[in-house]
């Protein structure tokens, strides 16, 4: 193998497959993406990437082609759940970063990856209509099996293939069912006049007594913008985990019946959805090894967690980069692939684990086990603010995009 480029499959032209494919053909590394759809099509709703994932998109020059489609995010702003305002920091380059926070629907984000595969690694590059069944290895090289086509060999197999890996499941055969966190999350989108800032991620109440998450992901020459909501309520059973889950109204709908806001009219804004989708809060307890041999994982097949604190695609990303970084700086690749398990498990292990209970959201909670979830007249005789951006800054360290480590 020394000396020869080895070839990498991927399995799944997701967000974390195709950014692989695109990191490894800026560094002249060989490799085909292997995804199940048949067609890519537009589906999910907004996503927010912040300043970690957008550097290595920057790297592979995607900058200007995200920047188009998304909104810069100006700020983070939290509110309890009568709109009063508890906490507002700035972020991207408002809040001195290198490199913008920008959030974008899903599809946009997937189609400006998937276009520049095409461009750059030819229209061969990705294949569709291929569901993998199974993965082996031996000494010199991985055969892929798909269900309805010819099977695929090369010398690594990366499962990039989502939260229902079936690489996944084939390395950690004894893994149970996903873990649910009791909440149900519904989303929609909204077109609608700009609210506050026309580029602010608005936190607003508690998991218990209500909760919305609230940004724009498209900008229109009208002036109007598309506005991504999500909120998250208790319950004791979960729908499939299926992105295109249809929501509806009266499930949801009870604790924001009076959430009319002098800067939001909530109630408004998820009655003129165009469409709601409903999706549980899962993730998988972090696993031990993603690497068996010349097999690896990444993205939500490695370490899916729940999507909060818009993470779940940027760890995506940032393990695309780790992974073609190391195989194209170690002569050896199975020795690669363990090294990128040491830098990205451990990482992202702790996120999934922090999402679960102190996500950036905490900083309402926090709040409100102060005030019994009633209005205040001062946040500062609640709370020290220092004390809040504490719970900011803790997450931003956790997850890797602290100024720090992000850079100025
Ligand atoms: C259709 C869709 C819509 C989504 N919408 C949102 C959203 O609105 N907001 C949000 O925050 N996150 C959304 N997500 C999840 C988000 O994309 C991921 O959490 C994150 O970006 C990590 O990316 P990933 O590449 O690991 O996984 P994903 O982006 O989920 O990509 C996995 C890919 O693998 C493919 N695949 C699965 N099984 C196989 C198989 N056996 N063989 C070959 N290919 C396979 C899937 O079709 C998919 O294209 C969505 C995911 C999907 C698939």
């Amino acid at each position: 193998m020394t000396g020869k480029k080895p070839r990498v499959l991927i399995v799944g032209g997701g967000i974390g497959g195709l950014t692989l494919a695109l990191a490894l053909h800026a560094r002249g590394l060989p490799c085909r993406v292997y995804e199940a759809a048949p067609e890519f099509q537009p589906l999910g709703v907004g996503i927010n990437m912040l300043p970690h994932a957008i550097r290595e998109l920057t790297a592979l020059g995607l900058q200007p082609a995200l920047e188009a489609l998304g909104v810069e995010a100006r700020e983070f702003a939290y509110f309890n759940r009568h709109g009063q305002a508890i906490f507002a920091e700035p972020c991207g380059r408002f809040a001195g970063y290198e490199y913008p926070h920008f959030s974008i629907h899903r599809a946009d984000l997937h189609k400006v990856l998937a276009d520049a595969v095409a461009n750059r690694l030819g229209p061969d590059a990705v294949r569709l209509g291929h569901r993998c069944i199974g993965v082996e290895q031996d000494t010199s090289g991985v055969k892929i099996s798909f269900e309805d086509a010819e099977p695929a060999t090369g010398a690594i197999a990366v499962g990039a293939d989502g939260f229902h890996s079936t690489i996944r499941r084939q390395l950690h055969p004894s893994e149970g069912v996903p873990h649910f966190g009791g909440i149900n999350m519904w989303r929609g989108v909204t077109r609608r006049k700009p609210f506050l800032t026309g580029a602010s991620v608005t936190r607003v109440g508690t998991v218990a007594r209500g909760k919305m998450v609230i940004y724009p992901i498209r900008q229109f020459d009208d002036g109007t913008q598309l506005v991504n909501w999500v909120t998250e309520q208790p319950s004791d059973d979960h729908k499939p985990n299926d992105w295109a889950t249809p929501g509806k109204i009266e499930d949801f709908i009870a604790p924001f019946a009076d959430w009319r806001f002098d800067w939001l009219d909530i109630p408004r804004l998820i009655a003129e959805a165009e469409f709601i989708l409903e999706y549980p809060m899962v993730d998988r307890d972090p696993v031990d090894r993603w690497t068996f041999g010349r097999i690896t994982l990444l993205g939500d097949a490695a370490h899916p967690m729940y999507p909060r604190g818009g993470n779940g695609g940027a760890h995506a990303i940032l393990d695309a980069e780790a992974l073609a970084r190391l195989l194209d700086g170690m002569t050896d690749p199975l020795a690669a692939l363990r090294a990128y398990e040491d830098e990205r498990l451990p990482v992202t292990g702790e996120i999934v684990l922090t999402n679960r209970d102190q996500p950036p959201d905490h900083i309402i909670e926090a709040v409100d086990a102060l005030t019994g979830g009633e209005p205040f007249d001062r946040i500062e005789d609640v709370i020290d603010p220092a004390e809040l951006a504490a719970i900011s800054d803790r997450y931003k360290d956790i997850a890797r995009y602290s100024l720090e480590s992000v850079g100025r």
